[in-house]
């Protein structure tokens, strides 16, 4: 569909358009050129092209889709967060400190967690890992010597020696007990080991979390104590002598909290339970909140599921403040507060850049032409689409689809040749198309037609799979902001939905964020002959890494890490070619000798048989192996 074009657009209608100032939280522009800048130090006069990076990453062979990682974002996120923290206890005099913790499962790349411990190393950033894999990567990253290592997640006794391990080379591990027989497997390590955990618990608040993810919370979720079963832990611990080794205690609302309120309830619930539990006795001296910070994706700062109705210094007020009160209430000393902020903390960080191999259009911009000769049905629907007027159209519309029908039914009995069929099908869509634009004259603008609207969107084809890259979105919904990198400063004149290049035909992302809506289509540019034409999903750097599939073996795609330097340049380092045909095909058990050795043995038959040339096979062969190498996405 056909955007109205405006006289003078400039780059600010673009920014407002996309609403690129609510979702950037700073960190992306619009040069006057129509660019896409990232500004990692939010000054615009200090930014990165992203066109540039992506034209030079394709004369390297880098060719889209491809993953940019900005650094820099994940030191300006973790900064905003140690600073409302240590802004909140200066307020409000709070006497112990706070400790960040990044929960390494919502990106667990390498280059990530290397990147923000270095960047929260004067903060004491540490790590929170959920599962015995991620334990033996924590275990091997240098950290911060003040900086906790949170051992969340199921536990079988190899995990538990493993925190062992990182208890000996004298990292500060805490094992937050979510099950009620982990206290048995404790204590049977305590036998055996020299080195002595500490032990945090994980609680079940009965405050939930709001968004989403509201089912991870709560008194039904699947993890944590309940009340009794607490009790009943510290006293087992105690009786066995391990009182001493209770530090912590946890919660974890669920991510993307949207609401405020729910933080504030939660919090206060939790600081009551960790006053009782010091009164019980129990040395606990930490309390960790968990997750749940989230991040304003659709920039409305509202409630709704793609947006948090607060900022993160108030998130950090209202934790501090809620624990502060509590624990003044009970005269019991302050903990010291850990939070597991992992969304925000690098969901910023990343974007994918995808080009647009073309367009699937409703109506065919190059109509047969009538020859007179046709059956009275398609004469009947040109006769419409020439006379549907503003005063008609609905009326007009409503025969169009009564013709159309009729001419279904007389091609199904034969009496229409498949020429007129595709006459009858073109003359429908047009007079659809003109149908729409009429009715957008009208005050209230009627159902049909906005569902008619809905299906005559242009789909822009993606070279990249929802699976693989947008996992989230696929799963669960959750919308992140596309926008195109280039021609910002040229008005859009379409509006499309997007679709991947898998077979899938939930390989689409049809809701885009909007300030006041969820909106149905993006606005996008017209695709140039021979021009190749950029989106930019962003804000994709929590958890979409990690979740991706391989659905029609579509792999992992190119990254590259951009930095700023101190000049102002962009430099781009660490790139990481994606996966080739060959390796996604071995996860399946496809090996690759096994592969090539089948085709040969086929191509060695044919030349048995006379049916291939020998020296075509060599070739053959040759290509075949060739291919296994080459990037899975479209060249
Ligand atoms: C997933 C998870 C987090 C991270 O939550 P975010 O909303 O991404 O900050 C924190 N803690 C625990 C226990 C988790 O499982």
């Amino acid at each position: 569909m056909n955007v109205p074009a405006t006289d003078r657009f400039t780059v600010s209608d673009a920014v407002n358009m996309y609403g690129l100032d609510g979702w950037g939280n700073g960190y992306l522009a619009v040069a006057d050129d129509g660019n896409l800048l990232v500004t990692p130090s939010r000054d615009p006069s200090r930014s990165i092209v992203v066109l540039r990076i992506v034209e030079d990453l394709a004369r390297r062979g880098i060719k889209t889709p491809v993953l940019l990682r900005f650094p820099q974002l994940l030191e300006g996120q973790v900064s905003e967060l140690a600073a409302a923290f240590s802004n909140a206890i200066r307020e409000f005099s709070y006497a112990e400190r706070y400790l960040p913790v990044f929960p390494i499962k919502v990106n667990q790349q390498r280059s990530v967690v290397e990147g923000l411990v270095s960047s929260g190393w004067k903060h004491g950033l540490g790590i929170e890992v959920g599962s015995r894999p991620e334990l033996l990567a924590a275990i091997a990253l240098e950290t911060p010597p003040d900086a906790v290592l949170i051992c969340n997640g199921f536990k079988d006794p190899d995990y538990l020696s493993s925190a062992a391990l990182a208890t000996r080379l004298g990292k500060q591990v805490i094992v937050v007990v979510e099950k009620p027989f982990e206290v048995e497997q404790i204590l049977r390590l305590a036998e055996e080991e020299r080195a002595l955990l500490r032990i945090g618990f994980r609680i079940r608040l009965q405050s939930r979390g709001s968004g989403k993810w509201e089912k991870s919370g709560g008194v039904a979720s699947k993890f944590g104590l309940s009340t009794l079963q607490l009790l009943r832990a510290l006293d087992r611990l105690t009786e066995a002598g391990l009182g001493p080794q209770i530090a912590l205690l946890h919660f974890h609302i669920g991510s993307q909290v949207t609401e405020i309120r729910r933080v504030k309830n939660a919090v206060r619930e939790a600081a009551r339970v960790y006053a009782k539990v010091r009164k019980r006795g129990a040395g606990v001296s930490f309390l960790d909140v968990g997750g749940g910070l989230g991040i304003d994706y659709d920039g409305s700062k509202t409630s709704s599921d793609a947006s948090v109705n607060y900022t993160v210094q108030e998130y950090a007020n209202d934790v501090v403040f809620g624990i502060a009160e509590v624990c003044a209430e009970e005269h019991v000393p302050p903990p010291v507060i850990v939070s597991e902020s992992g969304r925000m903390l690098v969901g910023y960080h990343a974007m994918l850049v995808v080009d647009v191999r073309g367009a699937i259009s409703g109506i065919e911009p190059d109509p047969p032409a009538l020859t007179g000769r046709e059956a009275q049905v398609v004469q009947d629907l040109a006769e419409v689409s020439r006379k549907i007027s503003v005063k008609n159209y609905r009326e007009f519309y409503h025969d169009a689809i009564e013709y159309r029908d009729q001419a279904h039914s007389l091609f199904n009995l034969g009496m229409l040749s498949l020429d007129e069929r595709a006459k009858a099908e073109t003359l429908f869509w047009e007079i659809a198309g003109k149908a729409v634009r009429f009715s957008k004259t009208a005050k209230f603008v009627a159902d049909e037609f906005v569902e008619l609207e809905q299906r005559l969107h242009d789909k822009y084809l993606c070279n990249f799979s929802v699976f693989q890259s947008l996992p989230d979105h696929w799963a669960l919904d959750q919308l992140f902001p596309v926008i195109p990198i280039h021609r910002l400063n040229e008005p859009p004149s379409r509006r499309a939905t997007l679709v991947d290049i898998t077979c899938d035909s939930d390989g689409e992302v049809a809701k885009f964020v909007d300030l006041k809506d969820i909106k149905d289509a993006l606005e996008v540019h017209d695709l140039r002959p021979g021009e190749p034409y950029y989106l930019g999903f962003v804000l994709v750097g929590a958890y979409q890494d990690t979740m991706g599939d391989m659905h029609n073996l579509f792999g992992r795609v190119h990254e590259a890490e951009v930095v700023l330097d101190p000049l102002g340049r962009a430099l781009i380092r660490d790139v990481r070619r994606g996966e080739p045909a060959g390796d996604t095909l071995a996860c399946f058990g496809y090996g690759e000798s096994d592969l090539v050795e089948s085709v040969a043995a086929g191509l060695r038959e044919k030349v048995s048989r006379g049916e291939i040339p020998r020296e075509d096979a060599d070739g053959l062969l040759d290509d075949y192996r060739q291919r296994l190498t080459h990037y899975t996405y479209l060249d």
